[in-house]
């Protein structure tokens, strides 16, 4: 697990998202694969100090903990990156904008309000692949296109054709 937050790492992640995959191929069901990149949290981190930031990432972690199904998994894989895997996610836009809402909720350190939002990357199984590794890589590059084109979250599969 990772220290700070709780919650599963990168290497976690994959084993039960494996799993998972497994039990949905099975019952031939759908899984969601979506990343996260915080936005905003750099600057927190920057301008308060890392214990702050460490502060924000535990809260953010809860957050995202608490309005996901615990037999949905939701991991930290990088500094302020999250990975989700979401079994028979049918709506997973609108599950998206809530934890989007979350995510924007108020967060105070003492006297300091911070705010700070996020950018999500989106990918299904099996529409947009079969194996893990790929669905996260996939996930991140609409995750990329998101942040870059100031969207709050991107399908993969309505990336543009290059
Ligand atoms: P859980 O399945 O682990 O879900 C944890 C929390 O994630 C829920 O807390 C809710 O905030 C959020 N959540 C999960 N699925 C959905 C969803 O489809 N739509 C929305 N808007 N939020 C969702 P909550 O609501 O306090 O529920 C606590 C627990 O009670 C759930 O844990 C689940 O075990 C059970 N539960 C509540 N409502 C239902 C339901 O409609 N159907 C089923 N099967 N179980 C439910
Ligand atoms: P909804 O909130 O509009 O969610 C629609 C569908 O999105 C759900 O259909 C499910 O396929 C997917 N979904 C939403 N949240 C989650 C999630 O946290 N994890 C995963 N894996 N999938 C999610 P479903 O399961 O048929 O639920 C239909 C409706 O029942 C939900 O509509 C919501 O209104 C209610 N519901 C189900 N479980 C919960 C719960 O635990 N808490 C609350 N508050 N409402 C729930």
């Amino acid at each position: 697990h990772d220290e700070l937050t709780g919650l599963p790492n990168r290497r976690l992640l994959e084993e039960h998202a494996e799993k998972m995959l497994a039990l949905a191929r099975r019952e031939r069901k759908q899984v969601c694969v979506l990343y996260l990149d915080l936005k905003k949290f750099k600057p927190v981190n920057d301008t308060y100090g890392h214990k702050v930031g460490d502060y924000v990432l535990k809260i953010v972690a809860k957050r995202l903990e608490n309005t996901v199904r615990k037999s949905d998994i939701v991991a930290r894989i990088g500094g302020d990156e999250f990975g989700f895997v979401l079994y028979d996610c049918k709506e997973y836009m609108s599950f998206v904008e809530r934890l989007i809402s979350e995510i924007e909720k108020d967060i105070y350190y003492e006297y300091v309000k911070i705010n700070i939002s996020g950018n999500f990357g989106i990918t299904t199984f099996p529409e947009d692949g079969s194996d893990f590794e790929d669905l996260l890589i996939k996930a991140d590059k609409a995750m990329y296109y998101a942040k870059t084109n100031g969207l709050k979250y991107f399908c993969y599969r309505n990336l543009p054709k290059t």
